[in-house]
């Protein structure tokens, strides 16, 4: 199951470039980071998401046109099936993962990852020395390998963005 704390989703236009995304923070967090900003992320807490309450949550807030998960909570298939259930109904699907690297299952379902645990020493993704990347994910079966990773984290350096969202 992955849950999800309704209270937190919003819509966002600076996490992922050029969308208008909206956010839903994901609880049941499997990281470690040092200085972690939202300790409560990691506890078993929140509402069940599912493709219902996508599909709500999508309606309520017409235009959006990306579906980004903050964390990846503690069930990696029901996180696949609920974002490959995103992509189904016509809207990009992002993941801010605190893991220093994903599975490649990840990156052959997401159309954005951003990876990197949050280290306040080199900043979060908007300081020129972050640990942390950002990639746009170029799905092609036709080639080996089966997707390609563009580097997006040099377009946060050029504007501020709320590092409490810093996953
Ligand atoms: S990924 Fe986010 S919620 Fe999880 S430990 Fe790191 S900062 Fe905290």
């Amino acid at each position: 199951m992955i849950k999800y704390v309704p209270e937190m989703t919003s819509v966002v236009i600076e996490e992922i470039p050029d969308r208008v995304t909206l956010a839903v923070d994901i609880s049941n967090c499997q990281g470690n980071c040092v200085g972690c900003h939202s300790p409560f992320l990691k506890e078993d807490v929140g509402e069940e998401l599912t493709e219902e309450i996508i599909d709500r949550l999508v309606k309520e807030n017409f235009g959006v046109n990306c579906f980004l998960f903050l964390g990846e909570g503690n069930d990696q298939r029901t996180l696949i099936r609920l974002a490959d259930h995103v992509r189904s109904i016509g809207l990009e699907v992002a993941l801010y993962s605190g893991r220093k690297d994903v599975e490649k299952d990840l990156y052959l379902t997401f159309d954005y990852v951003k990876i990197g645990p949050y280290m306040e020493h080199f900043g979060p993704l908007d300081s020129r020395t972050t640990n942390q990347r950002l990639y746009k994910v170029t799905h092609d079966t036709s080639c080996k390998p089966d997707y390609r990773l563009t580097d997006l984290t040099s377009r946060f350096w050029h504007k501020g963005i709320d590092p409490l969202r810093e996953e």
